[in-house]
């Protein structure tokens, strides 16, 4: 089934695209219909700032699938100004970095030891390669190329021309105090939810030069475009005059001193601010949805502002622009940031599929917020997944689950790269945490699982496998990790009373026959009832139930030295026939 059969009612993508298709055929008929993100590499980029792109994507490509022609820009700002060094960016020393805040992205020296040529370029690679893998098709623009190429001339001449009228739009919210107003459009957290740490602070920042001057407060007039320094590149520089006539432009750096006069008419060092920049784009591509991350009931923000800007002076009209809720990330390990403590699609992607990671994303509308698991819960979440998949399987799924499946397992393109055996993630995780990622026991162990349909080759077991292996030696921490005993704890089964003795010589007498998941699963709940003299299909009853846990607390307790510890039908087939008989004292 490469296509889709969603009816128009079916979820959130499928009301959008009805909307974004019948807007493009209003605005541009015939026209391929023109989607944005906008990503700022300003440092690593933020695992929630995906929303940013997968919301268009996957309205994308719902309008794809549909026959139309899309084109899904993602604006790299990389000629945004360097604002800040991030904290912890390995081959980043803070004091000599520091001294090209103000500098284009593109114009910062990449960290130490990178292969890219750029800051800018450093982090865009990362988020490139997690978009390919995640499926997602897009027409990447420099904006650094775009301005340094002359390609806005027009559109900031215009600018320039009208400036009075952009100021006079600004004016309109320059009363209004909002903190919002000095937000870019990169996702702004809620502020009903209080706790915030730096990690969700990154991500609130976004693209566009959050707390970027919209060009007032000068002196010599409002002026909606500011030139990078000639003399020391950065844009600590004043307009200092401008005549439309000539375009000739005057301006100082506050930096180094440097003063310089040039023709906008044929000058390509410099950008207009965000607030005039963001809907100039706008107009400039015909974009026709593009969300962001802002509140947009806040009277200043750029979105708002930016409706009015596309609108007064470069005759273009605002795109459909849904508000996104934050995604946050529960439970990622310190262990694991290595760049900073920013967790990134990258690093998602280490530890689930692609198709997780985009049916996370296509099951929740834009304005509810999620969490994608680091933590225990990933578990629980592929276990959610494969349920899913069943469902799809045997035809009893919902409608709009459906759509969510299909949307997370294939694009218009085809179907994403998937696992041939998609053996239960919590069972790959558990023999991972046991056998340390040794291959040939691990092909002992996941083939033993189902003896009548056994797994021939790990390779049928990838990338989940990988994936699994990855979120054990990366996410759990060391004392989560199972460690299987090497001699029989002789203190503990000496202690024993026949009860005690007698469960662990029923498990062992039953260890061949029952050598399957499903047969340990049964095996193991089985002993406390043979022992209370019950059939083995019996009821539980409470004491049963209480008989069980000690049960298992005492196997737990002989294999791996703690009271808890993997599923054990899992553990005993991780830790082999020989060994469980060495450890129960046979
Ligand atoms: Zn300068």
């Amino acid at each position: 089934m490469a296509e889709s059969q969603t009816s128009t009612e079916t979820d959130w993508v499928s009301r959008f695209a009805d909307d974004v298709i019948a807007e493009s055929e209003r605005r541009a008929p015939g026209k391929p219909v023109v989607v944005a993100s906008g990503l700022s590499p300003s440092g690593p980029i933020h695992l929630g700032n995906l929303r940013e792109v997968m919301t268009p994507h996957l309205v994308a490509d719902e309008i794809r699938r549909r026959g139309h022609t899309v084109r899904h820009l993602i604006s790299w700002d990389d000629y945004d100004r360097f604002r800040k060094v991030p904290e912890g960016i390995p081959g980043v020393d803070k004091a000599t970095w520091t001294e090209h805040i103000g500098k284009p992205l593109t114009s910062v020296p990449a960290p130490a030891g990178s292969a890219y040529p750029n800051w800018a370029e450093h982090f865009k690679a990362a988020m490139t390669a997690a978009l390919d893998e995640l499926g997602v098709e897009y027409d990447g623009i420099s904006q650094t190329e775009q301005y340094t190429a002359g390609t806005y001339r027009e559109q900031i001449l215009h600018a320039m021309k009208h400036r009075a009228d952009i100021d006079a739009v600004l004016d309109r919210y320059r009363t209004k105090k909002d903190p919002a107003a000095a937000q870019g459009k990169g996702g702004k957290k809620p502020q009903q939810q209080k706790k915030v740490d730096e990690a969700e602070l990154e991500a609130a920042e976004g693209s566009g030069a959050a707390d970027e001057d919209d060009g007032s407060g000068n002196t010599a007039g409002y002026f909606p475009y500011k030139p990078y320094c000639g003399n020391c590149e950065k844009d600590l520089t004043v307009v200092t005059s401008y005549d439309d006539d000539t375009t000739e432009l005057n301006y100082t750096c506050s930096a180094c001193g440097f003063a310089e006069t040039v023709r906008l008419s044929e000058f390509n060092r410099g950008k207009l601010v965000w607030k005039v920049d963001w809907p100039m784009r706008w107009a400039y591509e015909g974009v026709i949805f593009e969300p962001s991350g802002v509140d947009h009931s806040s009277p200043g923000s750029s979105f708002v502002v930016g409706g009015q800007i596309v609108r007064e002076v470069f005759d273009g009209v605002q795109p459909i622009g849904p508000m996104y809720a934050f995604v946050g990330i529960s439970g990622m390990a310190k262990m694991s940031s290595s760049k900073g403590g920013v967790p990134t699609p990258a690093d998602a992607l280490k530890i689930m599929e692609a198709p997780l990671l985009r049916w996370l994303y296509a099951r929740r509308k834009p304005n509810q917020s999620f969490k994608i698991a680091f933590d225990q819960e990933i578990q629980r979440l592929y276990d959610e997944w494969d349920s899913l998949g069943r469902k799809v399987a045997d035809g009893t799924v919902l409608p709009a689950d459906a759509a969510a499946h299909s949307r997370a397992v294939r694009t218009a393109a085809g179907e994403l790269p998937s696992t041939p055996r998609p053996l239960p993630y919590r069972t790959l995780a558990s023999v991972a945490d046991i056998t340390a990622g040794a291959e040939d026991q691990t092909l002992r162990i996941l083939s033993e699982l189902d003896p009548e349909n056994p797994l021939t080759a790990l390779d049928e077991a990838r990338p989940r496998l990988d994936r699994a292996e990855n979120w054990i030696t990366t996410q759990v921490p060391a004392e989560a990790r199972t460690i299987v005993r090497d001699e029989p704890d002789k203190e503990l089964l000496g202690s024993l009373d026949d009860q005690g003795r007698e469960s662990l010589r029923l498990l062992l007498e039953g260890l061949d026959a029952h050598w399957s998941l499903d047969g340990l699963t049964t095996l193991v709940y089985g002993v406390p009832k043979v022992l209370a003299g019950l059939k083995p299909d019996a009821k539980p009853t409470p004491e049963l139930k209480a008989a069980q846990r000690s049960f298992f607390a005492l196997l737990y307790r002989l294999l791996v030295s703690r009271d808890t510890g993997p599923r054990l039908p899992t553990l005993l087939l991780a830790v082999g026939a020989d060994r469980v008989r060495r450890l129960l004292g046979a």
